[in-house]
């Protein structure tokens, strides 16, 4: 049983190092603004606080689980003995970081290692979204739209009882600036992430109906089935929470690593080593699936010369 590290970080992309920092940062922002700054000179001590602070918590930890838990690097193995027990086939190998490839695993230049099921390379969460943190990824997105949402909504009541009851309101000139500056917040956003979560889910159902990716394992054949594979198990509670992968998602990433994508054995071994994918860092989730390697499980020849990195 290979065993696979559970703290992960990508400490070779500052950018993403920073942006996933600055997305911390204007949560804990938003926090501020909309409890001490709205709220409490507001309504005072009131339920709204601990509903806002309980979406923000749930936001935060998800984002920290997406950014440090391992996505589903290929562990490696030695290669050359893998390579003696499989031979005469050749399994498919990648030339970046000279690891066995699985048949649904693409290298990340950012991560710098083959990734299973991989989605995207997330600058925001500066990680790879992939088998084991697309759940975390999920739910990150899912709780920051609450909280944009929670908070836009507050803020535009308290414009309104402003502009009928100007004596009450007790904003003044800076609490108002930090007000429209979170309302921008959550406005932008807001909208960022909700355009990401509805990428997600459109990227997860678009190839249920393909029966080519049902043989490769990669699809389930039903919407419900695809997000069971996601979140690790059927409906409950614990889809909401950012919990530890699950027996099947565990299960799921063994078989995974074991599928490999055989080359005849009339492909010399270079060629075979030079069947490499290499991805770029996107934030619109998805294009990945359609750029797999080659479909048939079996029999793949593959010209070294017009292998192109996707
Ligand atoms: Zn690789
Ligand atoms: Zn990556």
């Amino acid at each position: 049983m290979l065993t696979i590290p559970r703290i992960w970080w990508v400490r070779s992309d500052p950018c993403g190092t920073f942006s996933a920092s600055f997305t911390v940062f204007l949560i804990l922002y938003a926090q501020f603004v909309v409890c001490r700054i709205l709220i409490v000179p507001w309504y005072g001590l009131c339920w709204h606080i601990p509903c806002y602070s309980v979406c923000t918590l749930l936001s935060l930890v998800s984002h920290c689980r997406a950014q440090f838990s391992n996505p589903g690097v290929v562990p490696k193995v030695s290669e050359v003995e893998e390579a003696e027990k499989l031979l005469p086939k050749v399994p498919r190998m990648c030339r970046r970081c000279k690891a066995i490839k699985p048949q649904n695993a693409h290298h990340c230049s950012s991560c710098e290692r083959c990734v299973i099921r991989m989605d995207h390379h997330c600058p925001w969460v500066n990680n790879c979204v992939a088998i084991f943190n697309q759940k975390y990824f999920l739910l990150f997105l899912f709780y920051t739209a609450v909280c944009c949402i929670y908070s836009g909504v507050l803020l535009v009541a308290r414009f309104i009882s402003c502009t009928q009851n100007l004596r009450q309101c007790t904003l003044g000139g800076l609490e108002a600036g930090l007000c429209i500056l979170t309302f921008i917040e959550a406005l932008v956003f807001g909208l960022f992430v909700i355009i990401m979560l509805w990428d997600q889910f459109s990227a997860l159902f678009e190839d249920l109906d393909d029966p080519q990716m049902s043989t490769e394992g990669r699809g389930s054949q039903t919407k419900y089935g695809a997000l069971c594979d996601v979140f690790g198990e059927g409906l409950s509670y614990r889809w909401f929470l950012p919990l530890n992968p699950t027996k099947q998602t565990l299960a799921l990433f063994h078989k995974e690593t074991k599928s490999y994508q055989w080359l005849t054995p009339s492909v010399p071994a270079t060629a075979a080593a030079a069947t490499t994918t290499t991805t770029k860092t996107t934030t619109p989730a998805s294009s990945e699936k359609s750029k797999a390697a080659p479909k048939s499980p079996n029999t793949v020849k593959i010209p070294a010369n017009k292998e192109k990195a996707s």
